[in-house]
């Protein structure tokens, strides 16, 4: 049975196709991305060892799911003969509001409640369902499940879900922290214990998810016990292009000094901030700003100083929550191959037990593995995050 993965995030839409009767082997994948900018990319990878890199013309997830889905039945690249072998497709889908909590089969009602989340997920809820009615077209018949990335994070208590505000806005409006990216920090915390030999249920790791979009997660038992993406995506972490934490009395400042209404405030946290804003440089890629960074770019210095910082402050308080610590995991873009950002969240934790081995921290690899000294009282891990292998895995469970 073929099920096709598609995650269509904020700058880039991966896929993966699994032969899951073959005990879920991956035949094909890859990604496109920087999305929407001039140098659209796309890599393509298959079992039969071909690796295909191209500049393509991609504006839009609708459009970069076309695309793959023509690679797919490629004659000379291609894994499938026809499109017809897909029977199932495992959408990542980002906002599920309380009402989503698992794998479902995407349906009208589904589609509503995805819509119903564009306010509070605009960056990905509408190029997640472009994704799901693309997939429609070029799939009829075949079903698409939702897995969301709300899911993983239910598990929070009430103390780190609810916000210091009238609590008629969580009982009445919903307004509480859900968490995002739910999908990786489970994957991610499952094989961090792995890593360390262990159980899930007998370990404490925080889970860096440092992507475009980037969380924080405290994972105790195997369960989320916090995470630093909130209502939206946007709380947290600096970002690619949005703000993360902020004082709430910056809003309506930046709506007086820019003049703008709350839509227009809106778009400006969540698309022209973050290390886009901060660096000035005109790219939210971390790879251009490090670049701008290592020819001298003092801004480009502080944009990451400032991005690393608040990471580092987030394991500390995470530290807390947790009572304590086994692992510290990196993963999604910048975490699996920035070792420069690795060391510079890092630095100076010594004193709480994170000791770094440089050496091992700079050597790129795409094995889980950890980059800690060998007398760290708590370990260091980059593990690469396999929210397509997990998202397969939902949807075949949910399918068969
Ligand atoms: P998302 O899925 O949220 O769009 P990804 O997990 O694909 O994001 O991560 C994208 C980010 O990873 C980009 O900002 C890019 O700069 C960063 N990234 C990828 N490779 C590297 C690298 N070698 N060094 C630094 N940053 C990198």
């Amino acid at each position: 049975m073929i099920v096709l993965v598609i995650n269509a995030g904020s700058s880039s839409v991966k896929f993966t196709c699994f032969d899951m009767a073959g005990g879920g082997k991956p035949l094909a994948g890859g990604l496109i991305e920087r999305i929407g900018l001039d140098d659209t990319s796309m890599k393509y990878t298959n079992h039969k060892g071909d690796v295909l890199k191209s500049k393509v013309a991609v504006k839009d997830a609708q459009e970069a799911v076309k695309l793959i889905s023509d690679k797919l039945v490629d004659p000379q690249h291609g894994v499938l003969k026809s499109l017809s072998e897909v029977k199932a497709i495992g959408h990542r889908v980002v906002h599920g509001g309380e009402s989503v909590t698992d794998p479902v089969i995407i349906d009208e009602k589904v589609k509503a409640i995805i819509r119903d989340c564009f306010s509070i997920a605009p960056l990905h809820n509408p190029p997640n369902l472009i994704g799901i009615e693309a997939c429609e077209a070029v799939f009829p018949g075949v079903a698409n499940v939702g897995v969301f990335d709300t899911a993983f994070h239910a598990t929070m208590p009430a103390h780190a879900y609810l916000y210091g505000l009238p609590y008629d806005l969580y009982t009445e409006h919903k307004i509480r922290r859900y968490g995002f990216h739910g999908t990786s920090h489970a994957y991610v915390s499952r094989q961090a214990a792995a890593l360390l030999g262990a159980k899930p249920e007998d370990v404490k790791v925080i889970v860096c998810h440092l992507g475009n979009g980037g969380s924080i997660s405290a994972v105790s038992g195997g369960k989320c016990q916090d995470t630093s993406m909130g209502l939206t995506p946007l709380e947290g972490l600096i970002m690619g292009t949005r703000c993360g934490d902020l004082d709430p009395a910056i809003v309506w400042n930046i709506m007086k000094i820019k003049g703008l209404d709350a839509n227009g405030v809106d778009n400006y946290l969540n698309k022209k901030s973050g290390l886009l804003g901060l660096a000035g440089i005109g790219s939210s890629d971390l790879r251009d700003i490090e670049e701008a960074h290592n020819k001298g770019n003092q801004q480009c210095r502080q944009a990451l100083e400032t991005y690393a910082y608040r990471i580092k402050k987030y394991i500390g308080a995470y530290m807390a929550a947790l009572g304590g610590l086994d692992c510290v995991a990196f993963t999604a873009g910048v975490g699996e191959n920035s070792a420069t950002m690795r060391e510079l969240v890092l630095k100076g934790l010594d004193g709480l037990g994170l000791k770094l081995d440089k050496a091992k921290n700079d050597l790129r690899s795409s094995e889980p593995r950890f980059v800690n000294a060998s007398d760290s009282p708590i370990k260091i891990a980059v593990i690469p995050t396999d929210e397509e292998q997990e998202i397969a895995g939902q949807t075949y469970a949910l399918v068969k």
